[in-house]
């Protein structure tokens, strides 16, 4: 039987209402988190990836009971949080733990590091001051400090020793799941991998599991054992490290990994978004969430353009609904707020810009590309954003794909072969031709392939206890 995970998060959603004017009137709602779920077994290291706005901060807020979900469930140890209570709820409180990206936010400058320390422990059952300070001196030595720091103020350490305070705060009443907000997103390189190892050695040591909250995949490639990849308030692909981090599926995750510069540049099968613009959550794209930027998107049926053309007509059309044009594309009147007229920006010159700037073979996409670059040159933007919309509407805008389980990751798949192969919910759209991209959702068991290190395999960072003074 299939032990039950230590959290398990169900149809999350976290929705924040928009007011305006003296009576704050709701006038929408800021969509944080949408319907999200994942489960953190114990001793696992989860990782939480995304851009900043993808809500993986809110999710891991709401799995420590410090936001209200608008929907669904967090359950700890089997025990909704929302249905604990008193004794339930400290107890609660005390085996989840939150280590935060700035320990100065942590650490109170007036308290010395031994009282910082021994805080969570009168807060939540030792009053013998004298088994907290043992307690305290051995759990500093654990993180490579010394007991005599107890002794000292937060502002005589350096950022990676103040890292590692975080970590002695949380792990001081022995917690079985601790929260590491982007713990080390403000440290340099060589301090980081010494937190990271820091903290790999005290989970195993202490079978503690981690949710990590991050933008960095390279961090979470060598610290997480699953990764689950978040695009505005969406789970959009999860997996074991390696599978998600080695294989992309989802084209969202191959945006995110191509912007780690230690991956191949040349890598083709990676992506750069369409667009840079990350879409407000309180007003998400319609169907799939990342249509707008997704170097995959799904052309109209009829279209018969290469790939790269029918790219670069993407785009141009989400360029245009972004206000993301190429500076050479905009007339100057628009530039600079009227103050001049500007005729030397002809279709022609925006054509060019978009790199549109042959005749295309298909006659009706040719006659849309060249009226909206008409209306952009002749400062009408709204025009060509409608023309464009009309003339390439995708399938991606119009669903969000289905959720089927295939292989041992969950993600878009888009347009491979296997992909189709595999899918068996795959539908024909009104031209007949096969729509294969997919978001489905599985839970995943298998073990990580052979020669991938990720976890502590690939922490290279020595944690000795030695200590960046
Ligand atoms: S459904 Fe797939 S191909 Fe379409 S926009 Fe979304 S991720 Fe891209």
């Amino acid at each position: 039987m299939r032990e039950e995970p230590l959290c398990a998060v169900r149809d999350l959603k976290k929705h924040y209402p928009i007011t305006r004017g003296w009576l704050r009137r709701e006038v929408g709602q800021v969509r944080a988190i949408d319907g999200v779920s994942f489960e953190v077994a114990r001793g696992e290291a989860l990782g939480i990836v995304g851009e900043s706005g993808s809500g993986k901060t809110t999710a891991a807020h709401a799995v420590l009971g410090l936001e209200e979900p608008t929907a669904g469930k967090v359950r700890f140890d089997g025990t909704p949080v929302s249905e604990r209570s008193g004794e339930a709820l400290t107890e609660f409180r005390r085996r989840t733990q939150l280590i935060v990206q700035d320990p100065n936010d942590a650490l109170d400058p007036r308290m010395t590091i031994g009282e910082a320390v021994a805080e969570p422990l009168r807060i939540h059952w030792l009053d013998d001051a004298d088994r907290r300070r043992a307690i305290v001196a051995d759990i500093l030595e654990r993180v490579g400090l010394s007991a005599d720091d107890a002794d000292r103020y937060p502002h005589e350490f350096s950022g990676g020793e103040k890292q590692r305070i975080s970590v002695a705060r949380a792990l001081v009443v022995n917690p079985d799941l601790i929260v590491a907000d982007g713990p080390t997103s403000a440290l340099d390189a060589r301090v980081r991998s010494e937190i990271l190892a820091l903290l790999d050695r005290i989970r195993r040591e202490f079978d503690i599991a981690v949710l990590f909250i991050s933008h960095d995949l390279d961090v979470v490639r060598r610290f997480c054992d699953r990764v689950a990849v978040m695009y505005l308030g969406e789970i959009v692909e999860r997996g074991h490290t390696a599978d998600v981090l080695n294989r992309p599926a989802h084209p969202y995750t191959r945006v995110l990994l191509s912007s780690v510069p230690s991956l191949d540049p040349t890598d083709r099968r990676l992506g750069r978004p369409l667009t840079d613009t990350v879409p407000e959550p309180s007003d998400p794209p319609s169907g799939c969430r990342f249509h707008p930027r997704c170097p995959a998107v799904i052309p109209p049926a009829d279209l018969s353009v290469g790939d790269e053309t029918w790219r670069a007509i993407a785009r141009f059309r989400f360029a245009v609904q972004a206000d993301e044009l190429p500076a050479e594309a905009v007339p100057t009147a628009r530039r600079d707020g009227g103050a001049h007229r500007d005729d030397e920006v002809t279709p022609a010159t925006v054509r060019r810009a978009v790199g549109l700037s042959a005749e295309l073979s298909d006659a009706a996409a040719e006659r849309a590309v060249e009226e909206a670059a008409a209306a952009i040159a002749a400062g009408d933007v709204d025009a060509a954003d409608e023309t464009l919309a009309a003339a390439f509407p995708s399938v991606c805008e119009r669903e969000a794909p289905e959720a089927v389980a295939i292989d041992s990751a969950s993600a878009a798949v888009h347009d491979s072969e296997s992909a189709a192969d595999a899918n068996p919910t795959a539908t024909a759209d009104a031209a007949g031709r096969t729509v294969r991209c997919l978001r489905y959702e599985s839970t995943v068991e298998a073990d990580p392939p052979d020669g991938s290190e990720t976890g502590a395999d690939a922490i290279d960072g020595s944690d000795d206890g030695s200590t960046e003074r």
